[in-house]
């Protein structure tokens, strides 16, 4: 059976980042990865800027004992200086304003003292050429490479673009993300449910996962244990960047996920996975539906933008990634986090999809045993000397309600084990949040 990293690899080497887009920089565009060398079309700062509210200066005059100085004028962020500061004289200047010719340092207003007589007395020792003031073209030149393909875009980006003039940029969007939840027993989560029957919190789970990873979901319905509804859900779901069902996808009689999905054209690449919770997890992909999947050929074949063009026009044809998860809520949330996320990332173009982990040590002594390397719930906090796990109790895959006092999993390996507090383990944060 596949361990967890081969399946991982199987499915990076499947997902390929989706072809970029025009974005506008809205809040919806935060993370995104840039799909252009972004080039400045100003000098920044524009001018030699004063970076302190006081007196623009002549260095020089002060050092050979020119003092009081005589105030030519006020010079306000906004304006420009109107006259030059000749010898013994300075003009009052205020913060991001421009140095008037002449002056070459400024001196900040605290170390100064304003004379009755209107003069100012500067007192400050041993002021040197250029300070307090940003020079021209410092922090940018007009023509310069800013930005290069491959930035996130963060709030600092965004700011930075803006400065150089740019309301939209070239980017790798998010992908569009379809979730089914599949099982004759799964009623609505505003239903009571009858004898049998179970709400559908998985749906709402994966939402909230795929928004968290980056992509933008939709959530497709609930589709019965019958081979006609799932087959028509699915469809709707192959149109999306990825497809994530959840239930359906083990051996029972009622299994039909698989089967349907390759009836439809997707080809499998892997359908069980060496961990807990879990093991029945499918993954396969699914060629754009225009252009027949390449006899044996590898991977999704995203369909390139051309060259100079708008890249892949939405809804048109593309390879969709799709995930079969396990029924059982925790087991779907663990295979998200470990499968779908780092897909999710891939499509996004993130140089590192992940999933890190990373070492904790753990706080308590906690004997172990399993049979399948175990993604534990946990709880991951920052010690003084790094970080530091605790498990969580929880009593299998359905218990959701474990998840919701834990913020990791922690890999527990295959066997007996007497794990001792101190000793380190591998751990996957499920969030930057707290608990
Ligand atoms: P399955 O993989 O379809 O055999 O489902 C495994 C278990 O997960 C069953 O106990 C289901 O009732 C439960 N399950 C399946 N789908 C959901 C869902 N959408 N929300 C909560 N539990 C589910
Ligand atoms: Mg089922």
């Amino acid at each position: 059976m596949l361990s967890v990293s081969e399946a991982q690899s199987l499915i990076l080497e499947a997902v390929r980042p989706l072809p970029a887009e025009t974005v506008p920089l809205t809040p919806a565009a935060l993370g995104l990865v840039l799909a252009e060398d972004v080039v400045s079309d100003i000098d920044s700062p524009p001018y030699d800027k004063a970076l302190m509210d006081g007196y623009a200066v002549r260095s020089a005059d002060l050092a050979e004992g020119a003092n009081p100085l005589a105030i030519i004028e006020e010079i306000t962020a906004g304006r420009t200086p109107q006259r030059t500061v000749g010898p013994g004289q300075t003009a009052r200047i205020m913060t991001g304003a421009p140095v008037p010719t002449g002056a070459d340092a400024v001196v900040a207003v605290e170390r100064t003292r304003l004379l009755e007589d209107g003069r100012v007395r500067i007192e400050e020792r041993d002021v040197r050429p250029g300070r307090n003031i940003l020079s021209r073209g410092r922090e940018m030149r007009s023509g310069e490479t800013i930005l290069q393909t491959g930035a996130v875009l963060r709030p600092q980006e965004f700011g930075l673009l803006a400065a150089v003039g740019r309301t939209g940029v070239r980017a790798v969007p998010a992908p569009r993300v379809a979730v089914l939840s599949t099982g004759d027993e799964v009623v609505d989560a505003s239903q009571v449910p009858g004898p049998g029957q179970i709400r559908n919190g998985n749906g709402p789970m994966l939402v909230a996962q795929a928004a968290r990873a980056g992509a933008v979901p939709r959530f497709l319905g609930i589709a019965r244990d019958e081979v006609g509804h799932l087959r028509a859900l699915i469809c709707e779901g192959l149109e999306a960047d990825a497809l994530v069902l959840s239930g359906g996808v083990s051996a029972g009689k009622l299994d039909l996920v698989p089967g349907a999905l390759q009836d439809l054209g997707v080809r499998p690449h892997f359908h069980k996975v060496e961990m807990k919770p879990g093991k029945p997890m499918f993954f396969g992909t699914r060629p754009p539906s225009p252009f027949p999947s390449p006899p044996g050929g590898e991977g999704i074949s995203v369909v390139p933008s051309p060259p100079g063009g708008e890249g892949r026009v939405r809804g048109g044809p593309s390879a969709t990634a799709v995930f079969g998860l396990p029924g059982n809520p925790v087991s779907a949330l663990v295979c998200f986090e470990l499968f779908v996320r780092p897909a999710v990332r891939a499509l996004r173009g993130e140089p590192e999809p992940g999933p890190r982990l990373l070492r904790a040590v753990l706080a308590e002594d906690f004997p172990y045993r399993t049979d399948r390397p175990t993604y534990h719930p946990a709880l991951l906090s920052a010690g003084e000397r790094g970080w530091q796990v605790r498990i969580v109790p929880w009593f299998g895959s359905p218990d959701l309600r474990a998840l919701t006092r834990a913020n990791a999993l922690a890999l527990l390996p295959v066997g007996d084990h007497q794990h001792r507090a101190g000793q380190e383990l591998s751990v996957l944060r499920l969030s930057d949040e707290g608990i």
